[in-house]
């Protein structure tokens, strides 16, 4: 049975129900599966009947996670992950082959880019980083080897958006595999597969869990191409375990509500702060100030839950921010329910050089806030009270 408003779906869509008449999901901790005799066994691993082998291929909770994210996504199919960056990952050695070129967009999460800069190049495939803001001159970056684009948008922490409808259209134009990493808009969000990428991933241990308890990742997209990437999964072992896929399937329940109020908060604190005198720049994509504005109402039904502050004072400033605050954690990972703070020149992004940075929009007086679920004037006063004692 499908429906048709999201929550209904992210919550009624169940894979399996055993013969105990739970109304909740229950975990199902076994590495195996039984077969009725052997014929059976033979036509499950000649995947001419479908069924549980064994849990690195699929679990039954794992497949209630696919089935709901797949949903949400507007996908066809899916595999789930350890990590996200067993996403990240699995969805660019699964696809790409030696020889091989990657096109990116510079602003990457971290690990991403040290997979594209130190991973993969060991095996011959290399990557050329393209600007954001000069994605109209793209197909001068683009190789007779180029296979895949990879992006994420809104970046981190820029938060600068890519227009999804253009760069699907771009890579079918020049046959590539676009691959969009959708984990800081999260499906309730947005949805590239809509605008026509070929596969989305995830690391679900951010606003997928939003409580900041385990770790996972998504690939998910058009079983063509999934096909390739379960293969690649199923036999290097990366296999989400089903503790977390339990944990990950009962979160995107409640994925509509909490985002709701994630973008709700992020808006009201970007809108307080926006004329601050201890504040050069607020950023949030639903900020009419937000050069990208336009773009990210388009394809975003709302505007996020991270903000970015840069602050006068430079990194000195931030620092003496980050100090004062009281209730805000300094912590490094995002989307969850209590507000975080991070200092990416300094922490998450200081392996690139001053240059590499100030060219993707991270100036040392730039702090990124991961809006809670807490009470929001709560939030505004901690931030409130940091700026005056940080003066
Ligand atoms: C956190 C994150 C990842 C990596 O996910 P893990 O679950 O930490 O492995 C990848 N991409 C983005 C955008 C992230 O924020």
């Amino acid at each position: 049975m499908s429906y048709k408003n999201f929550e209904t779906q992210a919550i009624r869509i169940a894979d399996s129900a055993s013969d105990q008449r739970e109304h909740s999901a229950p975990i199902y901790l076994s590495s195996s599966f039984v077969f009725d005799s052997a014929e059976q066994a033979r036509q499950m691993f000649a995947d001419e009947i479908p069924g549980n082998i064994y849990s690195r291929y699929a679990n039954p909770n794992t497949s209630d996670l696919i089935s709901k994210v797949c949903a949400a996504e507007g996908t066809e199919t899916g595999v789930s992950t350890a990590s996200g960056m067993a996403a990240m990952f699995g969805s660019m050695a699964a696809l790409l082959s030696q020889g091989d070129h990657i096109l990116a967009s510079r602003s990457l999460f971290g690990s991403t880019h040290q997979l594209l800069t130190r991973v993969f190049p060991k095996w011959g495939i290399d990557h050329t980083y393209g600007d954001i803001v000069d994605i109209a001159n793209w197909d001068k970056l683009v190789r007779p080897n180029t296979k895949m684009i990879f992006i994420e948008t809104p970046s981190n922490p820029g938060l600068e958006i890519i227009d999804l409808g253009y760069i699907a259209d771009f890579a079918n134009a020049h046959n590539l595999i676009l691959v969009v990493d959708n984990c800081f808009a999260t499906p309730y969000l947005q949805q590239p597969a809509k605008w026509g990428a070929h596969i989305v991933t995830h690391s679900a241990t951010k606003y997928i869990d939003g409580q900041g308890r385990v770790l996972g990742g998504l690939i998910l997209g058009k079983k063509e191409l999934i096909d390739d990437v379960q293969f690649f999964m199923r036999h290097t072992g990366p296999s989400l375990s089903p503790f977390n896929a339990w944990v990950l399937a009962k979160s995107m329940e409640t994925l509509a509500v909490r985002m709701d109020r994630h973008c709700e908060n992020a808006l009201k604190i970007a809108e307080y702060f926006q004329h601050s005198q201890d504040i050069e720049t607020v950023k949030y994509p639903f900020l009419p100030s937000h050069p990208q504005y336009d773009l990210a109402k388009k394809q975003m039904r709302h505007g996020g839950g991270i903000i970015t502050l840069t602050l006068k004072g430079g990194l000195n400033r931030a620092q003496k921010f980050i100090d004062q605050l009281q209730m805000i954690t300094v912590t490094a990972n995002l989307g969850d329910s209590r507000s975080i703070i991070t200092h990416p020149a300094s922490t998450t992004h200081s392996k690139l050089t001053e240059e590499e940075r100030e060219r993707v929009g991270i100036h040392n007086g730039l702090v990124r806030l991961s809006v809670g679920l807490e009470h929001v004037d709560d939030i505004i006063g901690d931030i409130e009270k940091a700026l005056v004692l940080s003066r």
